[in-house]
């Protein structure tokens, strides 16, 4: 089971993560990943990396459990528009699959990220209109942190299903990593949406705009920004809500962007790359990097002042690649109960996320970002106060805020949950 390379390469595409020199690589196929949980394993401590994206899948002195290689069964149903699918495919590789089936899931901007994904969540530009990706999930099977198996199926449970199994489930759609290994994931397909895009650069006060027009969107409309050296805005309008390409065609008269750019995407899997142009000159630095995503209801009248704020947090940065971005949310997001999956922002319409960068190897400049991270953090949580657990930092001091901002009153019974299922700690701390 392990691997004959001994520091960590491809999935490993987190660059801190890939700086690190862990005990060893193992890359279990699905019969195996029971037996590194299992008690008796003497792999301790363990990473879970699935498509290596994060600053944590891979750690000094900690054995990293490579997904990718061995999990890749895939099955497209299209009798009943399901895809089954294991935990090694990235959601990029994943869509280039289905739409060759004339289908596809729901991912977010970027194809680069693996399992994590859907674990953690999933939003993307089609939120709006098509909820989350755990909205979509199906079945799970995997094994859970004290090495027993698990497989549990969204049509088999009821209100009548045990209230363990239900629990269970509720769970694994979001805080999956939590508790247990999750092998196999089973989403509903759609058929491929054809999707308008607009890109383009603003200033401060035209982003003002942009975020109060957003707010009265149509579903099937989103806006998406990156803040860095540049304000690069992506526009993301579904071509079969009419209402949606219309509202896309008056702003873009009404609030144009500069060198703006507009392209048509078959589906998701041809969603064009985002983020580059907000970092015209410093796109090509190693730099190390940590991500907090916040999640929060509209802005409305306080979006002006807001952003002067927030303009000046982006002066004062430590570095040239600190950024922050922001993904729309709300519509169907909100359609489903905030207590059928440990995701519970559902009436979070922004999800604003920070990224502190630094040189690598330089511990003033990490320190330096992170501050200024905690900082641009404070001034948002008044209109923030949500976490998106889609990036673990069990290795820095706000790692208990973020599990009480991003699971509330909630985390007590999942805490218990954990206490059964994962009760020596062997993956990540709750
Ligand atoms: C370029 C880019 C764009 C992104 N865009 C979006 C976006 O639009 N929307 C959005 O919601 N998020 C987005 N993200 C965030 C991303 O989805 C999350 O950080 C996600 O957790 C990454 O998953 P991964 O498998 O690649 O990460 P990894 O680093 O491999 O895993 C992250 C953690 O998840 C856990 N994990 C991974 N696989 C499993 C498994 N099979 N079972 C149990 N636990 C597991 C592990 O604890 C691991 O430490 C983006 C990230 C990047 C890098």
């Amino acid at each position: 089971m392990e691997g004959s390379c001994p520091w960590p390469v491809a999935p490993v595409r987190n660059p801190q993560a890939a700086a690190a020199t862990p005990s060893g690589i193992l890359t279990p196929s699905s019969s195996e990943v029971a037996s590194l949980l299992n008690s008796n394993s003497h792999h301790r401590p363990l990473k879970i990396c699935g498509g290596g994206t994060t600053s944590r899948c891979a750690a000094e002195a900690h054995w990293t459990v490579d997904l990718s290689p061995k999990l890749r069964q895939l099955t497209v149903d299209q009798q009943t528009h399901r895809v089954r699918f294991g935990s090694g495919w990235t959601m990029g590789e994943l869509q280039g699959e289905l739409a060759q089936w004339g289908c596809m899931v729901t991912t977010g901007l970027s194809g680069l990220p693996g399992v994590g994904f859907v674990l953690t969540g999933g939003m993307g530009p089609l939120s709006r209109s098509l909820g989350l990706a755990i909205d979509h999930v199906q079945s799970l099977s995997g094994i859970w942190g004290n090495g027993q198996p698990f497989a549990l199926k969204r049509a088999e449970l009821s209100e009548a299903s045990a209230k363990h199994s239900i629990q269970q489930w509720t769970a694994l759609l979001g805080a999956a990593p939590f508790l247990g290994v999750v092998q196999e994931i089973e989403l509903r397909t759609l058929h491929l949406l054809p999707l308008t895009v607009v890109q383009g650069c603003v200033d401060p006060n035209r982003l003002a705009e942009l975020i109060t027009a957003a707010e009265h969107f149509p579903r099937g409309l989103s806006l998406q920004w990156c803040w860095g050296e540049a304000i690069e805005v992506m526009l993301v309008a579904r071509c079969d809500d009419p209402k949606a390409v219309e509202t896309l065609s008056d702003l873009t008269r009404t609030i144009p962007l500069n060198d703006q750019r507009q392209t048509t995407a078959a589906g998701l899997h041809q969603l064009p790359a985002f983020g580059s142009r907000a970092f015209p000159s410093t796109q090509d630095l190693v730099v190390h990097q940590e991500v907090i995503g916040l999640l929060g209801p509209g802005w409305g009248k306080a979006t002006p002042a807001l952003l002067q704020a927030l303009n000046a947090a982006m002066a004062n940065r430590p570095h040239p690649r600190c950024s922050l971005s922001n993904q729309q949310l709300g519509g169907a997001v909100a359609d489903c109960s905030s207590q059928v999956t440990a995701f519970r922002h559902r009436d979070a319409e922004w999800k604003p996320w920070i990224t502190a960068s630094w040189p690598p190897d330089d511990h003033n400049a990490r320190q330096a970002a992170l501050n200024w991270l905690v900082r641009v953090w404070e001034e948002l949580s008044p209109y923030c106060p949500g976490i998106h657990l889609a990036q673990l930092h069990d290795h820095l001091p706000w790692h208990g805020r973020e599990l009480e901002a991003a699971f509330g009153p909630w985390l007590t019974p999942l805490r218990q949950l954990k206490q059964q299922l994962d009760p020596e700690a062997v993956l990540p701390p709750l």
